[in-house]
């Protein structure tokens, strides 16, 4: 749960006030890791048809927004160039390491990760959980690929570059910057198919704005929960996610226990709610040491530990306000450590 804490109405004040663009005779070093998405996306047609996530280059990409170097001293690499409706933990452990790797460089004052809209939320939110330190790490993409009528991602890597090189917006953990927005990555979701205005922080709002690279914070760094060193992990425990809905049996729980899986999500109906077939179901596999965390597929609210669902009997972990992609990715990581439910339960009040 996000406590966020009393901040002094001086305090507020301050923090409100534009903090606008870094000094031009000091320019920050930023680095930009391009993973694929829409921003480097072509396509075939006016309307989308026939469009390829992941066409264009790192370099492509910088050399498109001359400006960049007015606000910072840029530079590159391609860590994979995939759409995100493929991001796979082997990818989510590289980017981990190779951001700290970035980050504990004294001469990388900030870092632009470019990544697809799809599973954005989630890597942003990995990264936040196994990335050190207070430097920025700001995630952005674009809904419209890099040969649209009025692409967005030239302006959301420049107001990228722009947070990221902006001393001002160290300690907020990773950041997602799109359509003038800047959201912490804890709570940011995607809302919509194709809209240039998808992204939301339905919980906690927004962590500021950004105005063609002018940044105003609205407040300070929410609160982090511990942070994960995966700098030894190879691969992540199997988290599964299944969606409940009328009529739901226990096939697909039954599917993702004999393929190994260590911890279930569960996409609940309403707060956190599934059919008792489902319950019992998950129930006996809590027994077994599995960890079966409550979610929900609403696009709001918080599911209610206890509520409906007696889950000190039953064993379970009730997700707090994180659906169901963060809440795996945060389980994934719970799971390093241990697989105690009521440890587990604790990690993710704490997050
Ligand atoms: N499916 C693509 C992806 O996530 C397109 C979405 C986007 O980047 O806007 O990479």
């Amino acid at each position: 749960m996000r406590v966020v804490p009393a901040v002094a109405p001086i305090a507020l004040a301050l923090s409100l006030l534009s903090v606008g663009p870094a000094p031009a005779a000091e320019k920050p070093n930023v680095h930009i890791v391009a993973t694929g998405g829409t921003i480097a996306g072509a396509q075939a047609d006016v309307e989308q048809h026939g469009y390829t996530a992941g066409t264009f280059t790192v370099d492509s990409l910088i050399q498109a927004v001359p400006e960049l170097k007015d606000i910072a001293a840029v530079t590159g690499e391609q860590l994979v160039n995939i759409p995100s409706q493929d991001m796979n933990d082997d990818v989510w452990l590289k980017l981990a390491k190779r951001l700290n790797e970035l980050l504990a460089d004294p001469k990388v004052d900030g870092i632009v990760v470019t990544h697809g809209t799809d599973t954005l939320e989630e890597t942003s939110y990995f990264t936040q959980l196994t990335v050190a330190g207070d430097k920025p790490v700001v995630f952005t993409g674009s809904m419209r690929p890099a040969t649209a009528i009025s692409a967005d991602g030239p302006m959301n890597l420049y107001n990228s570059v722009a947070v990221a090189g902006n001393p001002a917006a160290r300690g907020y953990g990773s950041l997602v910057v799109l359509n003038d927005e800047i959201h912490a990555a804890r709570d940011v979701y995607k809302t919509h198919t194709t809209s240039v205005d998808t992204f939301r922080s339905p919980e906690h709002g927004l962590v500021g704005r950004v105005d063609t690279g002018h940044p105003t914070l609205f407040g300070p760094p929410p609160p982090r929960g511990a942070t994960y060193d995966v700098g030894a992990l190879t691969a992540l425990p199997q988290v599964e996610i299944i969606y409940a809905h009328s009529n739901m049996g226990r096939t697909l729980i039954d599917a993702a226990i004999a393929a190994g899986a260590k911890g279930l999500i569960v996409a609940g109906v309403g707060n956190g709610n599934m059919t008792k077939v489902a319950i019992d179901t998950l129930a006996e596999v809590a027994k077994t040491g599995v960890v079966v965390v409550r979610s929900t597929k609403l696009a709001e609210g918080t599911v209610v530990r206890n509520a409906e669902v007696d889950d000190d009997k039953l064993g379970f972990v009730v997700s707090d306000d994180f659906k169901p992609g963060k809440a795996r990715a945060l389980l994934q990581l719970a799971l390093t450590r241990t697989s105690d439910p009521v440890e587990i339960q604790k990690i993710f009040d704490s997050h």
